[in-house]
């Protein structure tokens, strides 16, 4: 399928009192055409910022300090302030933890929906309305002509974000950003909106970019998955590899701690330790001060990226010690 998303060797950048610190180290992925790409770590692992990166979102202090984000080919890291509010309305669109914040408090459903459809598409209000109310009956929300005229706080968290996720979808985007767009709703309500979600992508063949620390949310929606660690990319895979077949130690740790619902002995082991802080300096493997499998060669020298097939890629020395020792175990007389 089409590639829609292309960031090549990303790295963005904070200025702080300290000088400035890298929040995003030198990522390269891509997302293709009705496609979940699922970003995956722990909170302050750089996805939020590798995602407002993309979307031309970061806060003041913060620039993209190398690489390029293309979409549709075309580079749109270094588009003017103008250039990029227009795309964000019709060509990528993104929702966010808490609609609440995103969503005016003031202003009823109706008039938020209508606005971007008057400005991107030229619609009069009427056109508006009548759009608004489809939008609102494509994401599940019923009565929609009496949700119109409601206030956000009329709504339940999880109608707020189909709400949400309506006036996302009014520029009718091709790239779909989701930054933990779950997490504050209870489970129920949480799997409908991860239905609604994989359903949109489908029928409207939309490339979902969905950022989540949570593993149980990574397998309902993930098509592909790219794992963060300390503003890295330490491991990147179809969903079916990344949990058969997790490579690196710290996605194996994320995995164990993902709750097994048919094992009531389960047990959650988290990883032990902590995310360094991003001024810290490490030498060798970011992840070695936490890995238990670390050796003398992890605390001297960055792990490349090695290519593991079925677009598997994993940057650990561990890994690449075992894919070697398997080899030569084949060869050899022992
Ligand atoms: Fe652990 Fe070494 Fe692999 Fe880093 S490179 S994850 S320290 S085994
Ligand atoms: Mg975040």
């Amino acid at each position: 399928k089409e590639t829609l998303l292309e960031v090549n060797n990303l790295v963005t950048e904070f200025r702080t009192k300290e000088g400035p610190v890298q929040a995003v180290r030198d990522v390269s992925f891509s997302v293709r055409k009705g496609e979940t790409l699922c970003i995956v770590g722990e909170s302050g692992c750089g996805k939020s910022i590798t995602s407002l990166s993309v979307i031309g979102l970061l806060p003041e202090n913060g620039r993209i300090a190398n690489g390029e984000v293309r979409y549709k080919g075309e580079a749109i890291h270094n588009l003017s302030a103008e250039k990029k509010r227009l795309m964000r309305g019709s060509e990528i669109s993104m929702i966010f933890q808490e609609p609440m914040t995103a969503l005016n408090p003031v202003l009823t459903v109706g008039y938020q929906l209508r606005e971007p459809l008057m400005i991107h598409h030229g619609m009069s209000k009427q056109q508006a309305t009548t759009r608004g109310i489809e939008l609102l009956n494509q994401v599940g929300i019923p009565y929609p002509e009496k949700r119109m005229n409601q206030y956000p706080h009329e709504l339940s968290g999880g109608m707020r974000q189909r709400v949400m996720i309506a006036i996302a979808l009014a520029g009718d985007p091709g790239l779909l950003i989701a930054d933990e767009p779950t997490t504050a709703l209870d489970v129920t309500i949480q799997a409908q909106i991860l239905d609604l979600i994989n359903e949109l992508k489908d029928r409207l063949d939309m490339g979902v970019m969905f950022i989540t620390h949570d593993m149980g949310v990574v397998a309902e929606v993930a098509d592909r998955v790219m794992v963060m660690y300390a503003g890295q990319k330490i491991e990147e895979g179809p969903v079916e590899e990344i949990f058969d077949r997790p490579k690196h130690p710290y996605t194996r740790g994320l995995l164990g701690s993902v709750p097994n619902v048919d094992d009531p002995t389960f047990e959650l082991h988290p990883i032990p330790g902590t995310l360094p802080s991003l001024t810290e300096q490490i030498q060798g493997c970011r992840f070695h001060p936490r890995c238990l499998f670390a050796m003398d060669r992890c605390r001297q020298q960055v792990p490349p990226e090695d290519d593991l097939g079925n677009g598997h890629y994993v940057s650990c020395w561990l890994t690449r010690e075992e894919a070697v020792s398997d080899g030569v175990g084949t060869n050899d007389e022992g």
